[in-house]
């Protein structure tokens, strides 16, 4: 293997070029998801270990000048950082070489609609926002909170802010909301977004995936086919969600098939940990510490080193669906989704 390379973009060994950099601002969330977090005895990161606001911008200062040029801020649950609008404001305003970079964000919504305002003046670009079934009960009893209207609130007021293209992001799983998959579409559609599924992953802090009750892409495919007609959108490029329109558009649905069909071969991402670890991949085994650089007498050089070294580091894929898979040590809200 070759050595990684100083300046240009940040290829891979695979000719991969990254694009992306999701920054986890906390390991903290008011949710439990069950294919997230275990409800109780969650080991949470030490609290001096979460990188200030001053070193998630040092290193994304240096990350688009090596050519990152989208953030997408994530967690845990990203609201629940007390200087969120700083950290959206001091992100917006760093310019990569291709101009400014863009700002985006994945929340469950809760704490939104108070601070979407401030968050688009701060220079917000876009916004997922996580919401499994519309069934309130449902929702409590797989989130572990009565949040729903919560959620709710805020799909209405991203909708009403007009930051588009909305994205509304569902983990499909079997006998929990598999009988919902086309409502929630309907849901989607009726707020000018476009909904998203996602096949369950093995990153849940207890470690309880079961492949047999993750929906797969075709299973999701084939219920909202039985109410409409799907037609490809073709160019994906680097999107992990494959779209398709509905009844012939302008409307579209997505679905990341991260375990039947991965799109590692296209994988332009990044991930920065709330504890300044930077990963290749969600499912990596690897970490590339950034904390000694930050907090001991380290330059941007190192910090662009590093960044460097972690692509370099990537591998083809995650083989999540091969049995000599092993599932990361963190859980997925340790690692930023
Ligand atoms: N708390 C925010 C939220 O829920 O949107 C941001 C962090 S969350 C980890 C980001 C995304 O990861 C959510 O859309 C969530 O549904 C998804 N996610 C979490 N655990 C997952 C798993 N085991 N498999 C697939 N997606 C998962
Ligand atoms: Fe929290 Fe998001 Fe994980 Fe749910 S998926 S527990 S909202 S971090």
């Amino acid at each position: 293997m070759t050595a990684p390379g100083e300046g240009g973009p940040l290829a891979d060994t695979f000719g991969r070029v990254h694009r992306d950099l999701r920054i986890s601002l906390t390991d903290r969330c008011s949710l439990r998801c069950t294919y997230c977090m275990p409800e109780q005895g969650n080991e949470w990161l030490a609290r001096q270990s979460i990188l200030t606001l001053d070193e998630i911008v040092r290193v994304a200062r240096v990350a688009a000048a090596a050519g990152i040029t989208t953030f997408r801020l994530t967690g845990g649950e990203p609201l629940l950082r007390r200087d969120i609008v700083d950290v959206v404001r001091e992100l917006a305003a760093i310019e990569s070489p291709d101009g400014p970079v863009q700002i985006a964000m994945t929340t469950n919504g809760i704490r939104l609609p108070d601070v979407l305002p401030a968050l688009i003046d701060a220079g917000l670009k876009r916004v997922n926002i996580s919401i499994d079934t519309l069934d309130r009960e449902k929702f409590a009893a797989l989130t572990r909170r009565d949040r729903l209207d919560d959620v709710l609130e805020a799909i209405a007021a991203a909708s009403a802010s007009g930051l588009r293209p909305l994205k509304l992001n569902a983990v499909a799983m079997r006998g929990v909301n598999d009988d919902e998959l086309a409502d929630l579409v309907a849901f989607a559609m009726e707020h000018g977004a476009q909904m998203r599924f996602i096949e369950q992953m093995p990153l849940d802090a207890g470690h309880t995936w079961d492949r047999s009750a993750m929906v797969t892409r075709e299973e999701i495919v084939g219920a909202l086919a039985a109410r409409w007609t799907l037609t490809p959108v073709p160019g994906r490029g680097g999107a992990p969600a494959e779209r398709w329109t509905i009844d012939g558009g302008p409307h579209t649905v997505g679905v990341i098939a991260s375990v039947t069909a991965p799109f590692c071969g296209d994988c332009d991402r990044l991930r920065l940990t709330a504890d300044g670890q930077l990963r290749n991949c969600l499912f990596s085994e690897t970490e590339y510490d950034l904390v000694p650089i930050l907090r001991a007498d380290g330059t941007d050089a190192d910090v662009d080193r590093m960044l460097r070294s972690c692509v370099h580091g990537k591998l083809a894929g995650h083989a999540i669906d091969d049995p000599s898979f092993l599932q990361p040590a963190r859980g997925m809200n340790a690692i930023g989704g």
